[in-house]
């Protein structure tokens, strides 16, 4: 794995740090405390083809490799992972899905308006009662004619109220994983509503809903993939999203390090700046310490993908580490910052905010190791 960005991929990763201080750094403390990113980012981040990143040129997308696909998401996380989650569900886990599983048709009907934000995709997996079991969801697809109609409910959906189509599984078939299809549903299809999920304790920005499916119909040609992979393309779609989540997370520990390195060097106690303290250096080479081998371990990611090999295991090591390190940096940072991090004058206390729910979403840490044993042993402790 070389370690040197190419210029390109330098070229691309100030393009994003430019772009989060321009658009997105100067809003995220304001769209935090509303509750409410501003919509207008979503063009931004379409026209400056952040949308678009690895897609096919001739489906609307701005190519690249997915080292750039990460650069970009580290350096939106570090902003604010609000904004970071738009991205990497509409295009990390909708658009790329729909790029490696969509005919024809599909691509050309859908790929061109999410690379450019004219249109955003949501993720439809998780329901009220299954979330780590996902193969167990009860969300119903029943065959009628040349149509599908689907009941059934989905929750915590990123960007679901903002979304235009979501990726969605259903059951078409019997019990268990096996019986599960992935379906393109437009949201203004009549018989789904969608209801905002407020006071959550970070990603306040972020549009989060729960989604009703009652008597939704679509044509047969809404399936993505055959009928019955729908697990399968719903854990080819995680297993990149998890190193869009993890490169999301050294973006939250390199702003953590950011900032305590700059207030422990500013802030005077005993007479001396906080930094001239042994136990203040030890948590500062802590942080740094976690944003480098969270780092290594998304690149790794991003080489082997790019390289045309497995993946999905390194993915889940990246995923587990660098959010139990982004938790580990922001908390950090808040013992740095002392009483004032408690305060959301400054930023650390909205990254720890934002850092926690990385352990949870896209497998839950639990779930990952989960992932790595049965790989290692080649036996399933689900
Ligand atoms: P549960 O599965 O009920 O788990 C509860 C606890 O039990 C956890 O600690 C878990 O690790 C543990 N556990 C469960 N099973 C095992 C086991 N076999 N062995 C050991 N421990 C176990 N979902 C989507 O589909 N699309 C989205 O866009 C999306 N966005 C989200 C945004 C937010 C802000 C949040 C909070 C969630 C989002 N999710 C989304 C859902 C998320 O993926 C789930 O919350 C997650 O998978 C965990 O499921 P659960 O909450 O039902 O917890």
């Amino acid at each position: 794995m070389n370690l040197e960005l190419s210029e390109e991929q330098e070229a691309v990763r100030r393009l994003a740090e430019d772009f989060v201080a321009r658009e997105v750094a100067p809003h995220a403390v304001a769209w935090d405390r509303a509750e409410e990113v501003d919509r207008g980012i979503v063009r931004k981040l379409g026209a400056v083809g952040f949308l678009g990143l690895t897609i096919p040129e001739e489906y609307g997308g701005s190519g690249g490799d997915h080292l750039s696909y990460c650069l970009v998401t580290e350096e939106l996380g570090r902003g604010d992972s609000s904004v970071r989650g738009i991205v990497s569900v509409s295009l990390g886990l909708v658009a790329k899905t729909l790029a490696a599983w969509g005919d024809e048709r599909q691509k050309r009907a859908w790929l061109p308006r999410l690379a450019s934000g004219e249109a955003i995709g949501c993720f439809g997996l998780t329901e009220p009662g299954t979330g780590s079991d996902a193969g167990n969801l009860a969300t119903r697809a029943v065959r009628d004619g040349d149509d599908y109609v689907i009941d059934g409910g989905k929750m915590f959906i990123t960007n679901g109220t903002w979304a235009d189509v979501v990726l969605l599984f259903a059951r078409t078939g019997g019990p268990g994983h096996r019986g599960v299809s992935a379906f393109l549903v437009p949201t203004d299809t009549p018989g789904l509503t969608r209801r905002p999920v407020h006071g959550k304790l970070g990603l306040r920005g972020q549009a989060t809903a729960e989604l009703v499916l009652e008597g939704v119909r679509v044509p047969a040609s809404a399936l993505l993939g055959p009928e019955g992979k729908g697990f399968s393309v719903a854990m080819s779609a995680l297993a990149k999203g998890r190193m869009s989540v993890a490169a999301g997370c050294v973006g939250i520990a390199q702003a953590a390090l950011d900032a305590a390195v700059r207030y422990a060097g500013e802030r005077e106690q005993f007479g001396k700046p906080i930094a001239s303290y042994q136990l203040v250096q030890e948590m500062i080479s802590d942080i740094a310490v976690d944003v480098d081998a969270a780092r290594l371990l998304t690149w790794r990611v991003a080489d082997l993908i790019d390289r045309g090999q497995d993946f999905a295991t390194a993915a889940s090591k990246a995923k587990l580490y660098a959010s139990e390190a982004a938790v580990r940096a922001a908390n950090n940072a808040l013992q740095v910052f002392g009483g004032y991090g408690y305060i959301d004058e400054y930023p650390v206390g909205k990254l720890l905010r934002d850092a926690r729910v990385m352990t949870l979403y896209e497998g839950t840490s639990q779930i990952q190791k989960l992932i790595i044993g049965r790989a290692l042993t080649g036996v399933s402790a689900f």
